[in-house]
């Protein structure tokens, strides 16, 4: 039977990218009657956000993207939280360091800080110099004696990996490009790359099916199945979501959050429209299907037609893997509104209200809205003046620039993209902001008062609003940051 999954990390908003990735899975699964498995990947502590992992639940569930076995489903091969594995994990090296494949490493955070000194500044690439590769066993038990901490490393052998990706063919990778990667850190939590191996395989895993950009991880996952005697499920790596010019769409650049596209009123059924429109699964247009267009979707402008409008199910009984395209689907805002508009129009006028009242005139909204603007109007009738920011168009930039009359544009820039970075790193609470913001004024000796203003003005596209950092809240942070980005553009 077949098996797929998506395997999340809650280290912050659900990306788009996820929903993307699980889209193929979920109509993989669906063609063929198999099971479609969310996992969730939480061992790095360090990136791990509480709130993250319901926010993916919720946003796969507004999608339709409905998963049969996970964290909040349970199911055979469970749990489905790598968090709670730990001990699985941890068998698992003992087997590899028992039969040879990895290995203890001794050395000190400093001593690796070192040698990647040393590496860039003879101008070479930074990497684990297997220094303790071969240490004697009794070098290892006087390490160990000594209570020393250390991590366990795969030994990548000399030679050669090939593996098998269904949508490009052989690729093979050299071990001299493969790093003794670290399995299991110091705290004794497994990586990335051994987790997601052990995993795959205990779950039954017969797809992975998963982002480009992990292509360069695969030949190691291929030497850790290998050393662990299993069989190798099949690798399936789709193309990136790409911007106009190319470039990968990333937090950094663009709004890649469901949370904001959710926020900003896309329904449900265009987003995942627009998702299958990427990647090139659905057939061609039955006009030009005799002769396909090369790739029509790397093309700049993606004209929209009625073809390109379909629904999930329509999905599950036409998408094709054979009709993937490997050049980078364009994720083009214009389209997406555009698809949204027919959606929009599409609907009964009693669906249509209750879009409205679910979404942008919720009573939850209206009901954080209110306490901002009760002491700031006179007559109900300004609720409008005062708010509309939390109501204009989000999806295209309307490019409100505003200048302080002390700075100049670029100092105003310069301020925007430190904020950007504050922002990004910060909990979206009263308490967490206002420290922050507060720091960054003092840090470039800029008064405090300027810089809540200026953000306020970026923010709302006035100097006249409910304050700040309530505002911010109540916009969220997903729409606030792409607002200060949309301000750099
Ligand atoms: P970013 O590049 O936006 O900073 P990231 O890769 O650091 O993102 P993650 O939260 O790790 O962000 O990404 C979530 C998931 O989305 C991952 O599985 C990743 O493979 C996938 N993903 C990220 N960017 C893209 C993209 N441009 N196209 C397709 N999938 C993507
Ligand atoms: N945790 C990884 C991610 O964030 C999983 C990648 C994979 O599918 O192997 O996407």
């Amino acid at each position: 039977p077949i098996r797929v999954r998506i395997a999340p990390s809650p280290t912050g908003d659900p990306h788009v990218g996820t929903a993307y990735i699980g889209l193929i899975n979920y109509l993989y699964a669906r063609q063929r009657d198999g099971k479609f498995v969310l996992r969730i990947e939480d061992t790095d502590r360090t990136r791990f956000v509480a709130t993250s992992e319901q926010e993916i639940f919720n946003s796969l569930r507004w999608l339709g993207l409905t998963w049969d076995e996970g964290p909040d489903l349970g199911g055979p091969y469970g749990p489905y939280r790598q968090s709670e594995r730990t001990e699985i994990y941890r068998e698992h090296v003992e087997l590899l360091l028992a039969n040879g494949t990895a290995y203890r490493a001794f050395e000190t955070p400093e001593e690796l800080e070192s040698l990647r000194q040393r590496q860039i500044a003879a101008k070479l690439p930074p990497r684990y110099d297997g220094g303790h590769r071969e240490l004697s066993q009794l070098q290892i038990d006087a390490y160990l004696a000594e209570g020393r901490p250390f991590v366990v490393r795969m030994k990548v052998p000399a030679g050669q990996t090939t593996f098998r990706d269904e949508l490009r063919g052989d690729i093979t990778f050299d071990h001299s490009n493969v790093d003794d990667q670290v399995l299991m850190k110091s705290d004794g939590f497994p990586t990335y790359h051994l987790a997601n191996v052990v995993d795959d395989h205990l779950m039954r895993i017969t797809d992975v099916i998963r982002a480009e950009e992990w292509i360069s991880s695969t030949p190691k996952h291929v030497l850790l199945y290998k050393a662990l005697g299993w069989q190798i499920p099949r690798f399936w790596h789709m193309p990136l979501l790409r911007n106009l010019d190319k470039s990968k769409i990333s937090k950094r650049k663009n709004p890649v959050s469901l949370i904001y596209f959710r926020q900003a009123g896309i329904l449900p059924e265009a987003m995942i429209n627009f998702l299958g429109l990427m990647g090139g699964g659905m057939p061609a247009p039955s006009a030009d299907a005799a002769t396909p267009a090369p790739s029509p979707q790397t093309k700049a402008t993606t004209k929209p037609s009625e073809t390109d409008i379909f629904t999930l199910p329509d999905m599950v009984a036409r998408f094709d893997v054979k009709n993937i395209r490997l050049g980078g689907p364009v994720f083009d805002l214009t389209k997406l509104k555009w698809l949204n508009g027919e959606y929009l129009r599409a609907l009964t006028p009693e669906a249509f209200y209750k879009a409205l009242r679910e979404t942008i005139l919720s009573d939850a909204y209206l009901q954080q809205i209110a306490p901002l603007i009760q002491t700031r109007i006179e007559t109900l009738g300004e609720f409008g003046n005062l708010t509309h920011f939390l109501f204009a168009d989000d999806i295209m930039p309307t490019a409100e620039v505003f200048v302080p009359k002390k700075r100049t544009p670029e100092e105003t820039l310069t301020f925007a993209a430190e904020q950007l970075t504050v922002l990004e790193a910060t909990d979206w609470t009263h308490e967490a902001l206002e420290p922050a913001l507060k720091q960054l004024g003092e840090a470039q000796q800029w008064s405090v008062k300027e810089n809540f203003m200026l953000l306020r003005a970026i923010l709302t596209g006035s100097t006249m609003s409910p304050p700040l950092l309530e505002s911010m809240i109540v916009f969220g942070k997903s729409r606030t940051l792409d607002r200060v980005r949309r301000f750099l553009e």
